[in-house]
């Protein structure tokens, strides 16, 4: 698919606290739709602070958001209502449900049965494990399928931006390749996606453009083939 530019998100002089600390300071980045944009940055640089503020899990202290050309408030529920999707840290999947339990609570929120019938063939296309294993319970899957379920879940709300918070924490290299592969599968068929990340170079290879966090402020901005050559980028700020 051929990306177009027109914004899908815009994030303005966005901040962010822990009591008095400021987790992040001033943010402001765009999204186009149907791009792939990484969010880059060491532990503690506020990537996960920043997604918790835009899916309505933490309070914003100053700024504004724009989803689709509308102001984007702060509530949950209103988020997945208007067409975002997170998929987060560590997974949080349903370990006393089945694989296909976890998955009707992604769509928890739609009534169109056929629709909703639909998205589950294209995620079992997506992840065939997940089709196979669709009657065991998630607490039994490997950290790789459990990934595959947290993001085949946010997939169900058939959202229009999907976010991601570090989907390759904790995986074997070769299940990490698998997950970013799907990533770009997924982007070519339309969804718009925000990753976080910490395995820079595999962001970096996948993402159209990517922006650098450093505590609490986005110290970088460029396509992720010219970071990619950015000597200095690794050092002084991906450690
Ligand atoms: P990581 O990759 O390690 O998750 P990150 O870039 O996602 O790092 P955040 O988790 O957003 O960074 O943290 C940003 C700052 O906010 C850090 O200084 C962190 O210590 C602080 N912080 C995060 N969560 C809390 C919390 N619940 N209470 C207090 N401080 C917090």
């Amino acid at each position: 698919m051929e990306k177009s530019t027109d914004v899908i998100l815009k994030v303005d002089h966005l901040s962010a606290a822990y009591g008095g600390i400021r987790a992040i300071d001033d943010i402001s980045f765009l999204v186009n739709r149907g791009e792939i944009v990484a969010m880059l940055g060491s532990n503690g640089a506020g990537k996960s602070t920043l997604l918790k503020c835009l899916s309505g899990e933490h309070k914003r202290s100053a700024g504004e958001v724009t989803f689709d050309g509308q102001p984007l408030p702060g509530q949950c529920y209103k988020i997945v209502e208007r067409g975002i999707s997170i998929v987060p840290e560590g997974r949080q999947i349903f370990y006393k449900l089945t694989v296909l339990e976890n998955l009707r609570v992604g769509c928890c929120q739609r009534n169109d049965k056929d629709g909703i019938q639909e998205d589950l063939e294209k995620v079992y296309k997506l992840f065939p494990r997940l089709e196979e294993r669709k009657s065991q319970f998630g607490g039994l899957l490997s950290g790789g399928e459990q990934q595959m379920l947290a993001i085949a879940r946010g997939l169900m709300a058939r959202p229009k931006l999907l976010m991601l918070d570090e989907p390759s924490l904790g995986l074997a290299p070769i299940i990490v390749n698998q997950i970013m592969d799907t990533l770009k599968s997924i982007a070519e068929s339309g969804t718009t996606i925000l990753l976080v990340e910490q395995n820079a170079l595999k962001a970096l290879n996948l993402c159209d453009r990517a922006y650098v966090m450093n505590v609490g402020h986005i110290v970088m901005e460029d396509t992720g083939s010219n970071l990619l050559k950015n000597e200095n980028l690794m050092k002084a700020y991906l450690g």
